[in-house]
């Protein structure tokens, strides 16, 4: 099986201001052990990239966006392109959080374009997919994140997958403090990639697969553990310096 390096991505939505930045990235600067495993992202809002960027230095931790337009340039007001993005530093971006999809109504299909416009400018996409209670409980889980992909892959095609990141993040789990165990998390990690695996066996053994919702240090080590999780996206446990470090480590 291929090793996955462990990645965990700070997921800072709409908090921060330029002096709380500067004291998490300087915090989480000293905290970070050296020679640990797991590569460490932080995705800070639009207006910081530039400055965190600065503020992260070569301190090994890379820089990502939350969002990124579909569209390559042009008279698309409050939009922000994959080129504008690369051009101030990230190597990452989310796209398809819950929070754009459920809150600001994002389709399936604007997700894929918007998968494809960050790999055009050799940015790796996050792809976060997952299901809400409701689905859950209607026992359509592994339905709703199937289609969910698929929508991606049909339109960029299964080797797409070697230059990207997934992230399953059940709605039900996101910023309401209630965690997947790792048992249920696990089993949809393993069907994500067993679903790869199908059409590409390296692809599917090397697509590193991250969990999020409500990951805390005291949680982050028993969901790591599991054998196709590999990291996790985390958003509030991300604004505090040591919680973060100690998530991270959690990983390594
Ligand atoms: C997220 O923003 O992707 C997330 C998982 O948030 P939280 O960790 O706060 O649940």
């Amino acid at each position: 099986m291929a090793k996955r390096q462990p990645l965990v991505a700070g997921n800072w939505k709409m908090h921060g201001s330029r002096a709380e930045n500067a004291t998490l990235v300087n915090g989480l600067l000293d905290l970070l052990q050296p020679g640990k495993r797991a590569e460490i992202l932080v995705c800070p809002p639009f207006p910081y990239l530039l400055e965190t960027g600065r503020l992260l230095r070569d301190g090994g931790v890379a820089l990502g966006a939350q969002s990124v337009c579909a569209e390559v340039q042009g008279a698309f007001t409050g939009e922000v392109s994959a080129a504008m993005l690369r051009d101030v530093g990230c190597t990452y971006v989310l796209v398809g959080h819950s929070e754009r999809r459920h809150v600001f109504g994002e389709s399936d299909e604007l997700v894929a374009r918007k998968f494809v416009a960050a790999q055009s400018q050799k940015i790796v996409p996050v792809l976060c997919v997952g299901e809400t209670l409701d689905e859950r409980e209607a026992g359509r889980t592994l339905d709703v994140v199937s289609r969910q992909i698929d929508a991606v892959m049909t339109v960029t095609g299964v080797k797409s997958l070697a230059r990207a990141v997934i992230a399953y993040e059940p709605v039900w789990a996101i910023g309401t403090g209630r965690t997947a165990s790792g048992d249920q998390a696990q089993e949809v990690h393993a069907m994500i990639r067993a679903k790869i695996a199908a059409l590409d066996a390296t692809i599917g053994g090397s697509v590193r697969i991250l969990y999020g919702g409500s990951v805390k240090a005291s949680n982050a080590r028993e969901l790591f553990a599991m054998p196709d999780i590999d990291g996790g996206l985390v958003g509030g446990a991300s604004l505090k310096a040591d919680e973060f470090a100690r998530i991270c480590a959690g990983a390594g």
